[in-house]
Parts: C-alpha cells; sequence; structure tokens
C-alpha cells in the first residue's frame, strides 16, 4: 500500500438489526481511498448513510462486512480499547448533533480532549482551548454550558473540541448544520486553512453544496453506494479563504503551537517523556511553526 494512504474502506457494508423485520441495509459495499492531506466532502440526502459511513470511518462503529484500514492498520477487529486509543490520538470527530458535555462549559469541554492525553497541564489545557474557541468566534462564550449556547454556538465548541489534538483526521458531521450562512462559510474557510497548512485530512459528511464547494473532492452517496461523479453546478465555483481570514487563523495558531512546546517542555524537564520522544515532538512543532511563518510571510 502507498504510504500517501491515510484511510481505506473496502467492501464495508453496514446491516442494522440482521435478521429482524426491522433490518436496514444503510452501507452497501462502500470503497473508499482518503489520502494524506485530502479535504473530502461526502454529499447524500437524509438518510442515505452518511453518519453510518463516517462513524466506520472514525471507529465509532463497525462495519458488518468489509475492511477498514487506518494509516495501513486493518482495525476492523481491534477492541474497543485499541479503537479508543486510535481516536485519541488521530482523529477529531464532530458528532452531527455534538454530543457536548453538558456539566461542563465550553471552556472545557475543548480541554477534556487535551486533559485525558495526559500531556497537557490545566493551564495549559485552558490557554490553548480559549484560543480554538476564538478560532471558531466563541471566545466571550467560554464560560457557558451547553444549555447555555444556541445550537450554532454548541456546533462551533463541538469543532474547537475536535481540533484540540491537532488530529491528523478531522471528521465532520454536518458541520454546519446549526449555523447562518456567514458562520457556516467562515468554519469551512478555518478548516481550509488548516488543511492546506498543515495538511490536516479532513472528512465531512453534509447535505448543503456550499460546504461541499471547500472540498478538494466530492464523492456522493445514495442508498448506502458512493458515487465519484460529482453534478456539474457543484463544480463550478471553489470556495477561497481570503488573505485576512488565512492570517487570522495562522496567527491564533502560531499561539496554540507555542503552549504545545510550553507543554512539552515542562513534560520533558518533569521526566514524563525519553529525550527521543522530546526532541521528536519537537522537531514536529518547529515544522508546523515554521510553516505558519512561512504562510504568513506569503
Ligand atoms: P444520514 O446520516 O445520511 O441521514 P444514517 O447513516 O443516519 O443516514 O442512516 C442510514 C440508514 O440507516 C437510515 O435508513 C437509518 O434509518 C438507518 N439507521 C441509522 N442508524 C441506525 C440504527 N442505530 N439502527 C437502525 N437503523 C439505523
Ligand atoms: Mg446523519
Amino acid at each position: 500500500m502507498s504510504n500517501d494512504i491515510a484511510i481505506e474502506l473496502i467492501g464495508v457494508e453496514k446491516v442494522y438489526e440482521p435478521g429482524t423485520p426491522a433490518e436496514v441495509h444503510a452501507l452497501r459495499g462502500i470503497d473508499l481511498v482518503v489520502r494524506r492531506g485530502d479535504f473530502i466532502a461526502i454529499m447524500g440526502p437524509s438518510g442515505s448513510g452518511k453518519t453510518t459511513l463516517l462513524n466506520i470511518i472514525g471507529t465509532m462503529d463497525k462495519p458488518t462486512r468489509g475492511k477498514v484500514i487506518i494509516e495501513g492498520e486493518d482495525v476492523t477487529d481491534y477492541t474497543e480499547a485499541q479503537l479508543a486509543h486510535i481516536r485519541r490520538d488521530k482523529i477529531g470527530f464532530v458528532f452531527q448533533f455534538f454530543n457536548l458535555i453538558t456539566t461542563l462549559t465550553a471552556l472545557e469541554n475543548v480541554m477534556l480532549p487535551m486533559l485525558l492525553t495526559g500531556k497537557y497541564s490545566e493551564k495549559e489545557a485552558r490557554e490553548k482551548a480559549f484560543y480554538l474557541l476564538t478560532l471558531v468566534g466563541l471566545e466571550e462564550r467560554a464560560n457557558h454550558k451547553p444549555r447555555e449556547l444556541s445550537g450554532g454556538e454548541q456546533q462551533r465548541v463541538a469543532i474547537a473540541r475536535a481540533l484540540a489534538n491537532h488530529p491528523a483526521f478531522v471528521l465532520m458531521d454536518e458541520p454546519t448544520g446549526a449555523l447562518d450562512t456567514v458562520t457556516g462559510s467562515r468554519i469551512m474557510a478555518l478548516c481550509k486553512v488548516l488543511n492546506e497548512e498543515f495538511g490536516q485530512t479532513f472528512i465531512v459528511v453534509t447535505h448543503d453544496p456550499g460546504v461541499a464547494r471547500t472540498a478538494k473532492k466530492i464523492y456522493h452517496i445514495r442508498d448506502g453506494r458512493l458515487f465519484k461523479t460529482p453534478p456539474k453546478d457543484l463544480l463550478d465555483y471553489a470556495w477561497e479563504p481570503g488573505r485576512e481570514e488565512k492570517r487570522r487563523v495562522m496567527r491564533v495558531y502560531l499561539r496554540i503551537l507555542r503552549e504545545d512546546l510550553a507543554a512539552l517542555r515542562r513534560r520533558a524537564r518533569s521526566g514524563d517523556l525519553s529525550e527521543e520522544e522530546y526532541r521528536r515532538m519537537k522537531q514536529t512543532i518547529l515544522r508546523e511553526l515554521e510553516l505558519i511563518k512561512r504562510g504568513l510571510e506569503r
């Protein structure tokens, strides 16, 4: 397998409640190759299998038949504990209905995945979560609980949370479903900047052609089957983030990466990391800082 393949689905089928009168064939043989740095939109009407497909790509659910391969590893038969690891390390997921923790504030919801990795002190996670909320335009709502937020605000918290650990793959289920057009396009612009500047891979399922236009590749799902040929009207124009939008995102990311660096130094000092791990992780962060510097100079 060529190593620019990030995720591969082979012959994936999903049958809910098999053998009962309620049996549903939600996916009927899906083959999909996702390459590193892809930005894929999967479009389809309600009930076509979008959420089922995304859940299987994100290892939240298992196929009835077929294989799921992530970075060359066949994870189809992994245990829940193994999958939880993969999700924590590699995948940021934006659920269709957000799944925020109702007893935590917006800020704490975004902090949580960082704290679960054990890589951040509470203070570091707090600072970084605040910057992420800034990116989605919610810094003034940081201390509100989900029930004090509008649907669109909750959705943006969920997006900030998905970005928290700088995952290689960001999977989004109808990420603009609760957003007005302007906010929706700003969120997609944010995703596009992250994709273009850091090579983060995005897979977005949506029924909104405006969202799909942000993507580099569009697939269509109908009745559990995936199709490549997009209708012409979707290809006619692509949405581009403006120069200012891009610079804004990059500036906030500069601060986020500095927090990462501080957290890493602290862990190295406290003996939490081997010399080797420290060097490797520091290299990664420095490389991203370099990318930002170049991005800002452009
Ligand atoms: P979409 O996200 O495109 O609206 P879904 O993936 O949610 O579609 O659903 C695809 C089909 O599978 C639908 O017919 C839906 O009713 C059915 N389905 C989804 N989840 C379940 C489930 N947990 N149990 C039974 N049927 C389900
Ligand atoms: Mg859905």
